[in-house]
C-alpha cells in the first residue's frame, strides 16, 4: 500500500515537473508572441506613415488620436530664471549621455544647437531609491527625464510596458505644457535622472527666442536700406528671414553674379574679397551682426564682391522675391485700428435679445426615442454642456452653454471665460456665433447663442469620410470670412479646427469656441503654448513667439483635413504630431487637386512670413487663390450663395443633426469667490 503511494506520489510529482515545463514553453512562447505582435505593430505603424491617411477610417487606424482637446500653456512669466536657476556643470560622458539621448528622441531631436546645448545646461541631476514613483499615471507632468544610470519600470493601468535604462527619455511631452501623465514609471534599481521642469524650459526658449528677435531688429536697423521701415515691418521681414549655414571656405555670393539675397551675420566671420587684376583680394572682415547684400534687394545688380566663409558661418538671409512679398505691407492700413477693446465695451445695439433672463429661457425636450421628455443636450465640452433652449413668445431657438464656476476656478479658467465672453459679444459677423446674453447664477454661468441647427462639421465629415472639393471651398470660404473680421479687429482666434465649426440651417459655416482667441497688436508677438496639436503652427511647438499667421497655418491644415478626412501631420501622440509638423512634409493623397494641392502648402509654409494670408496682400492673397476661383465671395458674404453643405443636413426635429446625450440633474456646488462680476 505505501509503495504504491509513494509510487502514485512519485507519478504526480513528474507529472507536476511536466506541467510546470509547459507552463514555462508556454509564457516563452506568449512572450514571443507579444514580441512579434509588438514588431507587428511597428511595422504597421511605419507603414501607415509612409501611407496617405485613410478617410472613415480613423477607427481602426491606432496612429490616429481619439480626443482633439487643445492645449494652453500660458506664457511664461518672465522670471529670472536665467540667473537664478544655476547652470549645472556636466562630464564629457554625461553630456554626451544627454545629447545622444537627445538625437534618439522623436520630438527633442528636432531641437536646433543651441536649445540642444541649452539643454544639456540646464538639465539638473535626481536621485530615486529603488521602488519609488518617478511620475504616476494619471497626474498633471511638469517636467521631463532622461535615464543618466539604473533601471525602471513602466506601467499603464496596472501592465508591464517597457524597462527604461541609462538614455531613455521620459516625460518629454510635459515640458511643453501640462499635459496628463499616461502611465507611471517607478524605479527598479537605485536610479539617477537628469530632469527639467517645463518652467525652466518655456522661460528660457521664450526668453532666447525674444532676445533673438530684439537682436535681428538691432541688426536690421543699421541696414541702410531698411532704417526707415517701421518696428512692425522690420519684424515682419524677421519672420520671412531664414537661417542657413555655411562651412569653412563656402562661398556664400560670388562677385559678378546676379544678386538676388541679403544676409544678416548670426555666428561666424565672413571674408569680403574682390578680383583686382586677376588676383582674390581681401578688402575686408565682417563679423555676427554685419550684413551684406542689401542692393540685392531692391534693384537688379550683380554682386560687386564675393564673400566667403572663415570657419563655419551662420547667415539669416532673405530673398528678394520673398522680401517684395512682405513690403510694402497693406496690412497697415486696413487693419490700423487696435480699438476693438473699445468697441467691446460699447453695448450691442442691434440685438434685441441682449435683454434675455433665465426665467424667460424653457428647455427643449427631446419628442422621441429613449430620452423622450428629457431637456435636449446639444454637446459637452470640456467645461460644461451645451442645451437647447427657446422662448415661449418669440419660439426661437438658442443654444446655451452652461459652466459649472467652481469648476471654472478650480481649472484657472477664470481669465478666458471672461476674454471668451467679452470677445464674443463684441463680434458681429455672419460667420462667426452669436453671443446673445451672459447671464449667471450662484453655480454656474451662461452663454446664450444663436444655435447652429446644422450640427458639427466634425460630425459631418466623420459621417461622410470626406468632403468633395465644392463643399471643402464652401466651409473654408465661410472661414476665410471670419478671419477676415477678426484680423481686421486685431484678434486671432488660435483653435481652428473641424470640432469648432458649426453649420446654420443654411448650411453656412460659423466658428464657435473662442476660448484661445487673442487680441495682438500688429507687429508684437505671444508666447504661450496654445492650440490643438495637429493644428499648431511650428512656431508655437518651438517657443519661438508667434501671431495672426498661426491662423493661416491651420487653415492649410483645415482645408487638408476636409478633403483627405484626417489632419496631414497626425498620430496617436502628441509629441509625435508635433515631430512631424516641425519635418514639415506634407504628403498628399492621389486624388487632391493640383489647386488644392498649391493652397495648402502655401498656407503651411514652415517660415511664418512667407505664408499665405500673411505676406504684403494679406488676406486678399488666400481669396485670390486659384483653388477658390470658383468662389463669388460677395455672395457669400451677403449669404446669397447656396451652400454645397445643406446636403449634408437632416431633416426633422430641430435636434437631429446632434448626437443625444442623458440629462444629467446632478447640480453644480455654489460658488461664490466673485470672479465672475463682470461677466
Ligand atoms: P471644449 O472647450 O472642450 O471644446 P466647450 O465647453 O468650450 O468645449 P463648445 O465647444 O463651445 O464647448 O461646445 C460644445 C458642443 O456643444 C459643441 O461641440 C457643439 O456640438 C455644441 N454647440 C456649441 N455651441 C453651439 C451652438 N451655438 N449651436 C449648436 N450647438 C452648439
Ligand atoms: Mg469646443
Amino acid at each position: 500500500m505505501e509503495k504504491q503511494l509513494e509510487e502514485l506520489r512519485q507519478q504526480l510529482q513528474k507529472q507536476c515537473d511536466i506541467n510546470q515545463e509547459l507552463q514555462k514553453q508556454n509564457k516563452d512562447l506568449e512572450h514571443r508572441l507579444q514580441e512579434k505582435e509588438k514588431l507587428l505593430q511597428e511595422l504597421q505603424s511605419n507603414y501607415e506613415d509612409l501611407e496617405f491617411p485613410s478617410p472613415c477610417s480613423n477607427e481602426a487606424n491606432a496612429e490616429v488620436r481619439k480626443s482633439r482637446a487643445a492645449v494652453m500653456a500660458p506664457e511664461p512669466i518672465p522670471e529670472n530664471l536665467e540667473i537664478t536657476r544655476a547652470r549645472v556643470k556636466k562630464s564629457v560622458s554625461e553630456a554626451s549621455l544627454i545629447v545622444k539621448s537627445i538625437q534618439k528622441n522623436d520630438f527633442l531631436s528636432r531641437l536646433d544647437d543651441e536649445q540642444t546645448a541649452m539643454m544639456v545646461d540646464l538639465l539638473v541631476a535626481c536621485d530615486f531609491s529603488p521602488g519609488s514613483d518617478v511620475i504616476k499615471e494619471g497626474s498633471e507632468g511638469d517636467g521631463m527625464y532622461i535615464v543618466a544610470a539604473g533601471e525602471l519600470q513602466v506601467t499603464q493601468a496596472g501592465q508591464e510596458l517597457r524597462t527604461l535604462t541609462s538614455g531613455d527619455v521620459f516625460g518629454e511631452l510635459a515640458i511643453l505644457y501640462n499635459c496628463k501623465r499616461t502611465a507611471t514609471v517607478k524605479a527598479r534599481t537605485v536610479v539617477r535622472l537628469w530632469c527639467m521642469e517645463r518652467q525652466t524650459y518655456r522661460t528660457i526658449i521664450t526668453n532666447k527666442s525674444k532676445k533673438k528677435r530684439e537682436q535681428l531688429m538691432g541688426f536690421l536697423k543699421t541696414s541702410r536700406t531698411l532704417k526707415d521701415l517701421n518696428d512692425v515691418q522690420l519684424s515682419k521681414i524677421i519672420d520671412s528671414m531664414e537661417e542657413v549655414k555655411y562651412q569653412d571656405k563656402d562661398v556664400i555670393v560670388r562677385e559678378g553674379t546676379e544678386a538676388n539675397t541679403f544676409y544678416i551675420i548670426l555666428k561666424g566671420e565672413v571674408l569680403v574679397s574682390k578680383n583686382v587684376n586677376g588676383y582674390q583680394k581681401q578688402i575686408r572682415r565682417m563679423e555676427k551682426g554685419q550684413h551684406f547684400g542689401e542692393q540685392a534687394l531692391i534693384r537688379e545688380v550683380l554682386r560687386t564682391a564675393t564673400c566667403t566663409a572663415d570657419g563655419p558661418v551662420t547667415c539669416f538671409s532673405i530673398d528678394k522675391e520673398v522680401f517684395e512679398e512682405t513690403i510694402p505691407i497693406e496690412h497697415l492700413e486696413l487693419f490700423d485700428d487696435s480699438k476693438v477693446l473699445q468697441e467691446a465695451e460699447t453695448p450691442e445695439k442691434s440685438s434685441p435679445s441682449s435683454s434675455l433672463k433665465l426665467k424667460d429661457l424653457l428647455p427643449v425636450l427631446y419628442q422621441e426615442g429613449r430620452f423622450q421628455g428629457e431637456p435636449v443636450t446639444l454637446g459637452l465640452g470640456g467645461f460644461g454642456r451645451v442645451e437647447l433652449v427657446t422662448t415661449i413668445q418669440r419660439g426661437k431657438y438658442y443654444a446655451m452653454k452652461r459652466v459649472s464656476k467652481k469648476h471654472i476656478v478650480a481649472k484657472r479658467q477664470e481669465e478666458h471665460v471672461l476674454f471668451e465672453k467679452k470677445i464674443l459679444k463684441a463680434l458681429q459677423s455672419d460667420f462667426i456665433v452669436r453671443l446673445h446674453a451672459a447671464i449667471k447664477d450662484t453655480r454656474y454661468i451662461y452663454m446664450v447663442m444663436e444655435f447652429c441647427a446644422g450640427g458639427e462639421i466634425w460630425t459631418k465629415l466623420k459621417e461622410v469620410g470626406r468632403f468633395t472639393e465644392p463643399v471643402a471651398v464652401f466651409c473654408t470660404a465661410c472661414v476665410v470670412e471670419a478671419y477676415a473680421y477678426l484680423h481686421k479687429k486685431n484678434i486671432m482666434y488660435r483653435d481652428l479646427k473641424p470640432e469648432n465649426l458649426m453649420l446654420d440651417a443654411q448650411g453656412y459655416v460659423k466658428l464657435v469656441d473662442f476660448g484661445f482667441a487673442k487680441e495682438m497688436v500688429r507687429g508684437e508677438k505671444t508666447y504661450s503654448f496654445v492650440g490643438t496639436p495637429e493644428y499648431m503652427a511650428p512656431e508655437i511647438i518651438q517657443n519661438q513667439g508667434h501671431d495672426f499667421a498661426v491662423d493661416f497655418w491651420s487653415l492649410g491644415i483645415l482645408i487638408y483635413e476636409l478633403l483627405a478626412g484626417s489632419p496631414p501631420f497626425s498620430s496617436s501622440e502628441p509629441q509625435k504630431i508635433y515631430a512631424k509638423i516641425l519635418d514639415g512634409v506634407l504628403k498628399y493623397p492621389a486624388y487632391l487637386s493640383e489647386a488644392a494641392k498649391s493652397i495648402i502648402s502655401k498656407l503651411c509654409r514652415p517660415r511664418p512670413g512667407q505664408r499665405l494670408g500673411n505676406t504684403k496682400n494679406g488676406i486678399k492673397d488666400v481669396r485670390h487663390h486659384r483653388w477658390f476661383s470658383s468662389m463669388n465671395w460677395h455672395k457669400l458674404r451677403v449669404g446669397q450663395l447656396e451652400a454645397p453643405t445643406v446636403r449634408l443636413i437632416r431633416k426633422g426635429p430641430c435636434y437631429i443633426n446632434f448626437d443625444r446625450f442623458p440629462y444629467d440633474q446632478a447640480k453644480a456646488d455654489e460658488e461664490f469667490s466673485g470672479w465672475d462680476k463682470d461677466f
